[in-house]
């Protein structure tokens, strides 16, 4: 193989994931698959055609450069939306392109009335509003000039949609904080249709909303986490659990994992008892010791915290990272494994026999979230449809 590892996708799990989402709409509800951090690290490509066959027909994007992809990959009916980034050269070809994108500022508002009247066509946006995140929105006060404004060009700004974002869906913490914001939102809405601009989708729900908070589902939602199989949060995982016992059902994970990380043995050695491992001192063989390099490191995004602590699969047997992880290479104390030799499939993260190494697993020694391991993992490892 060329490259040192490959990630593979499930497509059953997606249909899975996604079927799990839809149950928790009325129908109606248009559903975007949020497709930010490299499709959160399955690959844009890869993971568009593998939606797609799901009826999934619009993505959420955060930036214009995303959208590019996203557009070159879609189908032609299939949606494409921006969450962030847009700079005023590119709303060209957002307009051009039929791409919608988010409007939080008076600078992009007015940017994308002048280039929609140049170019003779209206550009589809997305109001964001303010309602308690602080981050990105227009607040309540701003919202007067913007709907004075959008009445004044109703020609060149279509208000596809009008939208926010919840500071932490997925925590108890925040309960009241959301409440808040709903309660925010609605009014803003009520006062922009009273105003006379009505949007066709409100939409505010990420994954943790549609399962939490299911009055935020409104016209669309924006599903990132779950569809990849991750819960949003230890405790919505947990919630789940406490429901199904409730109702009697058996408590399983109706999530399935759609990536899966697998590398190669490179080499075996034996090394003495009394020995250090790799660089420096952090690893003593503390008995006669049969190692196996894999060829990924911190340069593949293997994280160099999981020195001395990672786990990785072999021959269906969870064996150990020993030594400092390098940048391109670890090594894994494969002493228990019967004849494990150059070539065995090594696996990083997902099944292998009964075992199972879950991203979630990473997490808990190395502090980050599930989030930011799947976006860190390179966009240059080739991705592919499992059979
Ligand atoms: C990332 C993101 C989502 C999706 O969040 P998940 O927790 O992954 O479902 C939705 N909306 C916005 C604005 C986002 O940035």
């Amino acid at each position: 193989m060329l490259h040192t590892s490959f990630i593979e996708l499930n497509p059953e799990a997606l249909q899975n994931n996604i079927r799990y989402m839809r149950d928790h709409m009325a129908k109606g509800a248009r559903y975007s698959m949020v497709i930010k951090g490299n499709a959160y690290g399955h690959g844009i490509e890869n993971i568009i055609p593998m939606a797609e066959a799901c009826d999934v027909d619009h993505f959420s994007v955060f930036s214009v450069s995303e959208a590019i992809r996203a557009r070159k990959t879609a189908s032609a009916e299939t949606e494409i939306m921006i969450m962030g980034w847009i700079d005023r050269e590119e709303i060209e070809w957002a307009i051009q392109n039929d791409v919608s994108f988010y409007v939080f500022t008076f600078d992009r508002l007015t940017a994308a009335c002048n280039t929609a009247k140049r170019l003779k066509k209206s550009a589809s946006i997305h109001l964001e509003l303010e309602t308690g995140m602080h981050r990105t929105g227009f607040n309540g006060k701003e919202l007067d000039k913007v709907l004075h404004y959008l009445a004044r060009n109703r020609k060149h700004l279509y208000v596809e949609g009008i939208c926010t974002h919840y500071a932490g869906a997925e925590s108890i913490n925040n309960y009241s904080r959301i409440r808040e914001q709903i309660d925010t939102f609605n009014s803003l809405v009520n006062k922009s249709i009273n105003e006379g601009v009505v949007p066709k989708y409100r939409h505010t729900a990420c994954s943790a909303a549609v399962l939490r908070y299911p009055e935020t589902i409104m016209d669309l939602v924006r599903v990132g986490i779950a569809n990849y199989g991750f819960w949003p949060s230890e405790e919505l995982r947990m919630n789940h659990f406490i429901d199904s016992e409730k109702k009697g059902v058996p408590p399983t994970d109706p999530l399935d994992r759609v990536l899966a990380w697998k590398s190669t043995v490179m080499s075996v050695n034996v090394v003495p008892a009394g020995e250090y491992i790799s660089y420096g001192k952090s690893y003593l063989t503390n008995r006669d010791t049969t190692i196996a390099t894999v060829p990924v490191g911190y340069g593949y995004g293997y994280a160099r915290t999981l020195s001395n602590m990672g786990h990785v699969l072999l021959h269906g047997k969870r064996v150990k990272v020993i030594g400092s992880v390098n940048m391109n290479m670890m090594v894994i104390d494969v002493t228990d494994v019967k004849k494990p030799k150059i070539g065995d499939e090594v696996v990083l993260i997902g099944k292998q026999g009964d075992l199972n190494i879950s991203v979630s697993s990473f997490g808990d020694m190395t502090n980050s979230l599930n989030y930011e391991l799947l976006t860190r993992l390179p966009g240059h490892i080739p991705r592919h449809i499992s059979e």
